[in-house]
């Protein structure tokens, strides 16, 4: 149909619709149609439409009675409707595709899916049932998505929703130029294609530059259409533009007080910016008007579980920490967050406009409510604006995860969004923060993982024109965590190459607002391919032999765990080395280091075993059973300042553990850093230990030692308050009482 022709065709169908509407008003019998109703829905008469939804829950046929009760949002009766439909048409494909839409609407993915695909079963060409599915896995960014819609576009080229939907997903993909041009194919099918003119509007807004004129189209065709400024808003937030995000879920929602996905939306984003008290509100209301979905219930859950967590200033930091380890985490987090401060305000030239809020989450699950809805990992940590949502140390198991390197990652993204005024694209920034965590020590931030070296082998690492996809829409499992180490090797490499102010002056390009191939040819002065080339070259220097050797490495390393097991230790130490040069940077479970240092325990050889956990913790390895042998090992060496530094990098790992501080607080206070000491017996005492007496007692010691009497005393009577006839607490404060008299 050529676009006049459907100009005619939209005139002719408003026409109809003032009849459908006056016809229905003055009640006179009318058959309605679903379409009649689903149009006047389009056009914003919502009182008309209402009416004609409620005229069809009378129809003859359930099939028209499922839309009808939809459409007044009765939804239980039109599921019950839809069943109804389907049990006396089994073979009706298009029934099961409008009955998975229903479900999908109401928040049943798994559901929509199996109808999406019964649809299929019965017709095999069902376009709809192949855009239901689009619909439903666009909703988890599975790359799916687009394979699906392209089917049903192929199906029926003239199914403009499967434009639009196609359009959006480019448009999540970084792809402005294709989804610029889906947005105009799903036009010229239909003028009225609102989620089209929503797409475009988005591209100029991403691209600082005035929507108005395609807000007005929408406005012209539906005055109400929340939707449309719901779907700008997602691609804002999508692209961190959190605050710009809100304003449009706010309009969303001026638009369409009762669309509860956009005011759902808006509570979690304004979540995500550190309020509670309006996003409370936001959400209550969706939940009390039916709209429960996943997202929604788990925000409110978080809400409530705030009352467990204390807000604590720090400087310019806000911590919120958990109650119950707040006492143990603050010292460390604090501390940190003021390197932190340093070493970027030097870096990025530039001061943060306001405090930054560090929250940490002891459960993985309150998290993870923070990420909902959002692609890529999310696994550890994730940055809003001035706020950063992350895993507490306590939430993982011990060794999995290194906290400073994720602080220091996120602190990365809240002074390059704020440098670039959130105009950066994702892989840079992550890119950047990647290569962060190994500037601030080698030894800190992911080594390259087998998954890694698999992509590497299998050339299945992306341009840097397209890198933003990999983190957006996976199309392997584990793309998001290649792309990660990916563009974090670029950003060691331009550093290696350029010099760490060229990696600022490209911070400086993205906020004027330059695409990725324009700041490769203006800062680094070559052409985005070129850039791919001499990268890769670069980078098979660095990994190529690991590369190479890798399926040789795999089979060893699994022999090498058979020999560790039946206890053959020679073999275990003659293989292991060749293992361990094989793939030097394997630090993960069953790892060769840890099976050499094993042998050579057992064998009696504590030098050698130092020896090969030293190499461990030097590339980075910090599992803390091995770094507390290791730190036992270099104190019997006689090497008690290198035993305390190896069990402090076990403070960035897992905190949660008495005997570490413990352990270290003796040290220092052995070597005579007081400060350090009363750090870690503090932390101790805060862990509520089986014995009290003593941990106050040291901490009293080391306070007393560093000079703070009044400290000392408190924390020795303490220590007696609990064990009133504990000698050394005595002792202490008679020396106290002395050393007063003595002044
Ligand atoms: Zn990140």
């Amino acid at each position: 149909m050529t676009a006049k022709g459907t100009l005619r065709t939209t005139r002719i169908l408003l026409r109809v619709l003032v009849c459908v509407a006056c016809l229905l008003a003055a009640g006179i019998a009318y058959a309605a149609t679903p379409d009649d109703c689903h149009a006047l829905r389009k056009h914003g008469r919502r009182a008309e439409a209402q009416k004609c939804y409620e005229s069809l829950t009378a129809a003859r046929d359930p099939f028209t009675r499922a839309e009808g009760f939809w459409g007044t949002e009765q939804y239980q009766e039109a599921n019950n409707q839809f069943r109804l439909a389907t049990e006396q048409s089994p073979q009706n494909a298009m029934i099961r595709a409008r009955w998975g839409r229903l479900m999908h609407e109401r928040f049943n993915n798994t559901e929509a899916a199996n109808l999406f695909n019964e649809a299929l079963q019965r017709d095999p060409k069902n376009a709809q049932a192949y855009y239901g599915l689009g619909l439903v896995s666009a909703d988890g960014f599975d790359s799916k998505a687009v394979e699906y819609t392209r089917k049903a576009i192929d199906l029926d080229p003239k199914l403009f929703e499967a434009h639009e939907l196609m359009a959006n997903l480019l448009l999540e993909d970084s792809n402005e130029a294709r989804a610029f041009e889906e947005a105009d194919v799903a036009l010229k099918l239909s003028p009225e294609a609102l989620d089209a003119m929503a797409v475009h509007a988005a591209i100029e807004l991403l691209a600082d530059r005035s929507p108005d004129s395609w807000l007005e189209k929408i406005h012209q065709v539906n005055p109400v259409y929340g939707e449309g400024y719901a779907l700008i808003a997602h691609h804002l937030v999508l692209n961190r533009r959190y605050v710009d995000g809100i304003t449009y879920y706010r309009k969303a929602v001026e638009a369409d007080p009762r669309l509860w996905s956009a005011r759902s939306q808006l509570g979690i984003n304004l979540m995500r910016l550190g309020q509670e008290d309006e996003p409370r509100k936001q959400l209550e209301m969706c939940y009390e008007n039916g709209f429960r979905n996943e997202e929604t219930v788990n925000s409110l859950r978080l809400l409530d579980s705030y009352k467990n967590f204390l807000t604590l200033k720090e400087g310019d930091t806000i911590l919120k920490l958990n109650k119950k380890e707040a006492d143990l985490l603050r010292p460390y987090f604090a501390a940190e967050m003021k390197r932190i401060y340093a070493a970027y305000d030097k870096k990025y030239k530039m001061k943060l406009p306001g405090p930054v809020q560090v929250e940490v989450y002891p459960d993985h699950e309150d998290f993870a409510v923070r990420t909902m809805g959002m692609p890529g990992l999310g696994a550890l940590g994730v940055t809003f604006g001035l706020v950063i949502a992350m895993d507490s140390p306590s939430g993982r198991p011990p060794g999995e995860f290194h906290w400073g390197s994720t602080l220091w990652h996120e602190m990365s993204h809240v002074y390059i969004l704020t440098a670039t005024n959130f105009r950066v694209p994702r892989w840079f920034t992550e890119g950047l923060a990647v290569h962060e965590e190994t500037e601030v020590s080698p030894e800190w931030g992911d080594r390259m993982t087998p998954d890694i070296v698999v992509a590497i082998r299998d050339k299945k690492l992306l341009p840097v024109a397209d890198l933003d996809r990999g983190f957006i829409r996976p199309e392997y499992p584990n793309q998001v965590i290649v792309s990660y180490y990916q563009a974090g090797r670029i950003c060691d490499y331009i550093k290696e190459r350029w010099g760490a102010d060229k990696l600022l002056d490209m911070v400086h390009s993205f906020a004027a607002h330059k695409t990725t191939p324009d700041v490769i040819r203006a800062d680094l002065g070559m052409a985005p391919e070129e850039f791919d080339k001499q990268f890769m070259e670069w980078l098979d220097k660095s990994v190529g032999k690991t590369v190479a050797n890798f399926d040789q490495w795999r089979t060893k390393l699994k022999d090498v765990a058979s020999q560790a097991k039946n206890k053959n230790y020679d073999a275990v130490l003659k293989q292991g080395e060749e293992v361990r040069r094989l793939y030097p940077d394997y630090i993960y479970p069953a790892n060769p280091y840890e099976f050499m240092a094993e042998a050579d325990m057992a064998k009696g050889d504590k030098a050698a075993a130092a020896e090969i956990l030293t190499a461990y913790e030097k590339i980075g390895g910090h599992n803390p059973p091995a770094l507390k042998q290791l730190a036992a090992l270099e104190l019997e060496q006689g090497k008690p300042a290198d035993a305390a530094a190896t069990l402090d990098r076990l403070n960035y790992v897992y905190p949660v553990d008495e005997d570490l501080h413990r352990r270290l607080g003796d040290l220092w206070f052995a070597q005579n850093n007081f400060p350090g000491a009363i750090r870690e017996y503090n932390a101790v005492v805060s862990m509520g230990p089986i014995d009290k007496a003593s941990a106050q007692v040291n901490l009293a010691r080391a306070y007393f030692a560093a000079g703070q009497k009044d400290k000392a005393e408190d924390h020795v009577l303490a220590s007696l308050e609990v064990a009133p006839d504990y000698r050394p607490a005595q002792k202490l404060l008679l020396q106290l009482k002395d050393s007063n008299e003595g002044k």
